[in-house]
């Protein structure tokens, strides 16, 4: 199962769009691009937490 991660959709001007597995790699890629790109250093916690907030269910990732 995948899922589509895109940066716009977490308020930054970008079109950086993450489509993969629905894994926790997935999270950390997103955390970070939210670093390298945007000097923001989210935890994973925060991340899913926003990722969650978007109305995906992270809950078949095991941690
Ligand atoms: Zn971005």
């Amino acid at each position: 199962m995948t899922l589509k991660l895109r940066c716009k959709d977490y308020g930054f001007e970008c079109e950086y769009i993450i489509d993969d597995d629905k894994t926790l790699s997935l999270i950390e890629k997103l955390r970070n691009h939210f670093e390298e790109e945007h000097g923001i250093d989210y935890t994973i916690e925060v991340v899913s937490q926003m990722i969650t907030n978007r109305g995906h269910s992270l809950e078949s990732i095991k941690k």
